[in-house]
């Protein structure tokens, strides 16, 4: 099996359990915004694109807090120039100021462009789902796809409103239609078991339907 390296990152993700895009893409924006506060002095171009957005995104913020904030001083470099920027670009506001003054802060205080953590996500994202959908066609990339819980219902959205390669277009929702198929009927199970009348026999694969479904519907944990 001859595959790109982002297939082949994909092959090795098929053995985890979830999306194995979401699990790549946290993977990946984990990096940037790694490097994003460690190297702060070397990335002026991206903290220009930071203080433009007026912060990252809460989804993004609050992995950097939680995940990275090993290096609260790079945050504090970072975050000063945004608050920094903010303030001078609200202009002076007292209690004596007018709607219009108090109207210009507020459009002022607008980010001018996306949170630049959401669009290496989105990068990478196409270009992993453009990958998936590329190497189907190869029958051991394709099997092993198969036996994981398939892409989340945000990837398979993406990767569907992407342009080109209908065939592998087709062969995704096919195999992601028998792996909701089964989700289906394991949950269907689930709910089954639960049941008074059948709690004392033990649950199997469908123990873990609930969490899949979550899952399956929004992405892994963190992903947005
Ligand atoms: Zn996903
Ligand atoms: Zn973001």
């Amino acid at each position: 099996m001859k595959l790109s390296s982002r297939a082949h990152e994909l092959f090795e993700a098929f053995k985890l359990d979830g999306c194995p895009v979401c699990r790549l893409v946290l993977d990946s924006v984990y990096h940037y915004l790694d490097s994003v506060i460690y190297e702060y002095v070397n990335k002026p171009a991206t903290h220009e694109a930071v203080r433009a957005a007026r912060g990252f995104c809460p989804t993004h913020a609050w992995r950097i807090q939680h995940e990275i904030n090993a290096s609260a001083l790079g945050v504090a470099v970072l975050y000063e120039g945004i608050v920094r920027h903010m303030l001078k670009d609200m202009g002076d506001i007292t209690p004596q100021s007018n709607r219009r003054q108090v109207m210009q802060a507020a459009s002022a205080l607008e980010p001018r462009q996306e949170c630049p953590a959401c669009t290496h996500q989105r990068i990478v994202e196409e270009h992993l789902l453009r990958n998936l959908v590329d190497y189907l066609d190869q029958p051991g990339f394709a099997g092993a796809f198969r036996e994981t819980d398939g892409i989340c219902l945000p990837h398979l959205r993406q990767a569907l409103e992407m342009g080109g390669n209908p065939a592998g277009k087709a062969h995704l929702v096919s195999i992601q239609q028998d792996i909701w198929t089964q989700l289906q009927q394991h949950l269907a199970e689930f709910r089954r078991k639960r049941d008074y009348q059948y709690a004392d026999e033990d649950m199997g694969e469908e123990g873990s339907s609930p969490r899949r479904a979550i899952e399956g519907t929004v992405g892994l944990s963190g992903i947005r």
